[in-house]
């Protein structure tokens, strides 16, 4: 029996979301490269709980795992429509924004065929040893454990749902859950007379839509938000190149204070709903009424309204204490359900503990973030800590978005391998985000480094 220790990897992944299973698929056929992706999943899912029946992506087909940098890649979803036949139909859909159940089962396909993803295994606890990071990993069928070394590190472990302060009283209540698991937990809501939805972006969107869809006027729907107006998502073709590599490098270069004020006041660009789920709620609202006053649906559709408190009522329901923004007027709201579309935050994974202490945090306790997605460390730790949506604060609204995933991936494995395994463009906007150059000097965009310029010291073994 070979008792010799196996090679370090070149590259550990933990977690294999969007984000990390795209840079599974463009490091896959680099020659050398030895890369090891594990997910605690027992196979790829993608938000099972919001998979709601006709919901869409919100960005094009083409922001798959590789198209956006490599669109010759076996892994395009064109190549996936190839595999499963379905070309044709696809032509003549004529939709650029797929299914979510499309999007969710062409991930699923890429992620069974890749040599390099593993899933049922849980990545423990990460440390720094002998110059290599060393990663406990449990098998989470048969819990059997087992450890795997590397040289650098890509935490892409996703964000989890957040239960603001105000519902703290009704966590594990029955009657209160996260959209999250919006799925798993509807059926539950078959014989309930009054749902609240709180929460305007796209989550209380849907998840208000499909309520309306499933109950009559035998059941009270109402839609709370703090925010002041329902407000759709930005959508212009201008508007979104805040979703370019250009942009991301721009707010890079602002201070921390500047970043984090941007990121509060660009929550249409990222926290709103679509302007086409919307439309669908009001055509919903507009067939149900006809023939009668459009106040006798028992539907309260109501912005500007923060909740302030909830809580079990004494009498059985539960109890929303309300405050209207604009008037201060305080209320109480009785309902039998809450679904909380609350959001979702990046959260440090428990695994990262024994490496806390060489990690150099910010005075906010959040990572320093480069521009290579590279988490900046004590001295003593060599290897590279490579993060994928957990730098909001550092990196913009363009963190979470999808279209940005190979491009993000790309940037990481050239960073890891040290050389150009992916060309990309060194201009991806017309809008100049920074301020003019003073004149009779060069436009400043690109005064800020080009990922490539960026790229570290190889730490791959050859
Ligand atoms: C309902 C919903 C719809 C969205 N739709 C869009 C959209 O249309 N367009 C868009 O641009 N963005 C969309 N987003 C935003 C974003 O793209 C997604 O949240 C995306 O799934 C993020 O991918 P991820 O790889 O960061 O994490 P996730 O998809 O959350 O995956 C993280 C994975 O890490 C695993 N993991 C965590 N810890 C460990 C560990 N210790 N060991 C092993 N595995 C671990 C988890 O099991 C999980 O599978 C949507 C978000 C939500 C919530």
């Amino acid at each position: 029996m070979d008792t010799s220790t196996p090679p370090p990897y070149d590259l550990l992944g933990v977690g294999i979301g969007p984000f990390n299973l795209s840079l599974a698929a463009l490091a896959e056929p680099v020659p050398g490269l030895r890369t090891l992706f594990c997910d605690q999943r027992p196979e790829f899912r993608w938000h099972h709980g919001m998979l709601v029946d006709g919901a869409r992506m919100q960005v094009p087909f083409l922001a798959d795992l590789v198209s956006l940098v490599d669109p010759t890649s076996p892994w395009s979803f064109l190549n996936y429509l190839r595999a499963q036949d379905r070309l044709f139909p696809f032509y003549f859909a004529e939709r650029f924004q797929l299914p979510r159940r499309e999007y969710d089962h062409y991930c699923r396909w890429a992620a069974e065929r890749l040599a390099n993803c593993r899933f049922g295994t849980e990545v423990t606890a990460l440390h720094w040893e002998d110059g290599l990071f060393r990663a406990e990993l449990t098998d989470t069928e048969t819990g059997r454990r087992s450890t795997a070394r590397a040289r650098n590190l890509a935490l892409g472990v996703g964000t989890r749902p957040v239960l603001p302060e105000a519902f703290a009283a009704l966590a594990g209540h029955p009657g209160a859950f996260h959209s999250a698991d919006y799925l798993d937990r509807r059926d539950g809501l078959a014989d309930v007379r009054d749902i609240t939805v709180v929460g305007s972006g796209q989550s209380g969107a849907e998840v208000f839509l499909d309520l309306l869809r499933r109950h009559d006027d035998g059941v009270r729907l109402r839609w709370l938000t703090r925010t002041r107006a329902l407000a759709p998502m930005e959508y212009s073709k201008l508007g979104l190149e805040h979703f370019t590599p250009d942009y991301t490098r721009y707010f890079h270069s602002l201070p921390a204070p500047v970043r984090d004020a941007l990121v509060a006041a660009q929550w249409q660009l990222h926290k709103a709903a679509s302007a086409e789920t919307l439309a669908e709620i009001h055509d919903h609202l507009y067939e149900r009424t006809i023939g009668r006053a459009i106040d006798t649906a028992p539907v309260e559709i109501t912005p500007g309204t923060a909740v302030d408190d909830a809580r079990p009522g004494p009498c059985g329901g539960l109890e929303l204490r309300c405050r209207h923004t604009d008037s201060g007027t305080e209320h109480v709201l009785r309902t039998d359900a809450v679904v909380l579309a609350t959001g979702y935050r990046a959260a440090r994974p428990a695994a990262l503990e024994p490496l806390a202490h060489l990690i150099d945090w910010d005075e906010a306790g959040r990572y320093r973030v480069d521009l290579d997605h590279r988490v900046a460390t004590r001295p003593e730790l060599t290897g590279g800590l490579y993060v994928q949506n957990a730098e909001l604060h550092t990196h913009g609204v363009g963190t979470p978005d999808l279209g940005l995933g190979a491009h993000r991936a790309a940037v990481i494995l050239n960073a890891v391998t040290g050389r150009t395994v992916h060309r990309l463009p060194d201009r991806t906007a017309w809008t100049g985000f920074a301020p003019p150059a003073p004149a009779g000097r060069a436009q400043p965009t690109p005064a800020v480094p080009r990922p490539q310029e960026l790229t570290r010291a190889a730490t791959v073994g050859r």
